[in-house]
């Protein structure tokens, strides 16, 4: 089985050769979390039944701020995944430059399979079992994979009864993702996308891409859809979509309304009019000019690298591209636009989210959309600016740009 923490300290490890201001005791530092927990959350279910499912919530490094991170539902969720999608939280609040530090929270389970009051009474469970460390100034969660506004709502409910806090700021801010009448950013829901998209626009010369891009996209859900989206949205060409079962491509680009709504009928892509069915690996190997990886962490490894005709990668989802694969597109120079940068915009407007709360205030999406871009556009500069120095990969820019913000803070 897969580790991503594995591939997450092999990442770590080479930038500490390649930048030797980093001293070994702060890169042993940067290889343990502050805590990692475990807990167990029975529930009854509707069948009358008792079921304890696994949880986790890691607390890797609260360094520049609190700990903040998203919770995942997902049946292949374990305590390292989890560990590494919290280490790679620290580094993306650092290369955004906002005041958060990095955690993750997640349960093994297959939310699709539970009824609608099972997974609020899970949902309630996590932050029953969680709400000792959690608060607006310490410990921060939002939505991730198979996590939605509606669960943010619960949590924040549970915890408002549990802590008895009276300050609805104060408990509001301790969950981002909410919906927008329960204290919910504007433009949180497509953030992490466009924020993909702002990076790619303050990129796109130096990756030496045209005006109006093909691009494929794998995976279709908050992130992937939105991005297909706001691509299309802007003169680019959506070749190829997927999701879990199916994917679809068109070398002359794919009308995405009616993949949506096609999508929405038949609960999938297979047999859209006008387009090829392929399987997800034939996705990634399409001739392209921008391929995004918008599913699942290990989907671009060794097995494949070297097929990929992509020329950038954007990464949106976390940890798509293993180490070894990232060698193998160094060297064939396909540029990788990291996920600790690229999907960097959910965190940010999570971010303004938690700032809004606990100030009181409702922005504007306008407002929103414009702080984020001017986010993304100023930390595409600064990691351009490292990966040049340094000769070395974006991935390798952006960990030395995060690092160097972590140190200043922690020795
Ligand atoms: P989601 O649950 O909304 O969507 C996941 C999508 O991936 C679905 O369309 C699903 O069908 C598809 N998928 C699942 N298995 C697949 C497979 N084997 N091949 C192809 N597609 C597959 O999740 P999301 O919030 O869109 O997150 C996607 C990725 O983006 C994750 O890696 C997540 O950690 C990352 N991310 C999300 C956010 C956010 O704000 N939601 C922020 C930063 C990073």
């Amino acid at each position: 089985m897969h580790n991503p923490f594995k591939n997450a300290m092999a990442q770590l490890d080479k930038v500490a050769k390649i930048n030797k201001s980093f001293s070994a005791e702060f890169i042993k530092r940067m290889r343990q979390p502050d805590r990692d927990i475990r807990i167990s959350i029975p529930i009854k279910m509707d069948d009358g039944s008792l079921r304890v499912f696994e949880g986790y919530r890691v607390e890797y490094n609260n360094a520049l701020g609190p700990y903040k991170g998203g919770i995942r539902y997902h049946l292949d969720t374990e305590i390292n995944e989890v560990k590494a999608l919290a280490f790679w939280m620290a580094l993306k609040c650092a290369v955004a430059g906002i005041p958060m530090g990095g955690g993750k929270g997640g349960v093994t389970v297959d939310p699709k399979k539970l009824s609608k009051g099972e997974l609020e009474k899970l949902s309630r469970g996590w932050v029953q079992k969680l709400s000792d460390i959690l608060g607006p100034y310490k410990d921060v969660p939002a939505p991730d994979v198979n996590t939605t506004p509606e669960i943010m709502a619960w949590m924040a409910d549970e915890y408002k009864k549990i802590t008895k806090n009276k300050n609805i700021n104060e408990t509001r801010a301790t969950f981002t993702g909410k919906p927008i009448d329960k204290g919910g950013s504007e433009g949180r829901g497509p953030a992490t996308g466009l924020g993909g998209f702002y990076a790619f626009d303050a990129l796109r010369k130096e990756l030496k891409l045209p005006e109006e891009c093909k691009v494929v996209v794998q995976g279709f859900g908050n992130v992937g859809g939105n991005v297909a989206r706001i691509f299309t949205e802007n003169k680019h060409k959506v070749i190829a979509v997927s999701d879990s079962k199916s994917a679809i491509f068109n070398k002359n680009g794919l009308d995405l309304e009616g993949v949506e709504n096609y999508k929405k009928k038949t609960g999938s892509f297979k047999n859209f009019p006008g387009a090829k069915n392929i399987t997800n690996a034939e996705l990634l190997e399409l001739p392209c000019d921008l391929l995004i990886p918008a599913a699942f962490e290990n989907v671009i490894t060794e097995k494949n690298a070297g097929k990929i005709k992509a020329k950038a990668i954007l990464e949106l989802a976390n940890g798509p591209t293993t180490p070894e694969a990232d060698e193998i597109l160094f060297k064939k120079d396909i540029p990788v636009v990291p996920d600790i940068l690229a999907n960097s915009g959910g965190v940010v407007v999570s971010y303004f989210e938690w700032d809004q709360n606990l100030k009181n205030k409702h922005w504007s999406e306008e407002k929103v959309f414009e702080k984020l871009n001017k986010i993304m556009k100023g930390a595409s500069k600064k990691m351009l600016e490292k990966t040049k120095k340094t000769k070395t990969s974006l991935r390798m820019g952006a960990f030395i740009l995060a690092l160097e913000r972590i140190k200043e803070k922690i020795l």
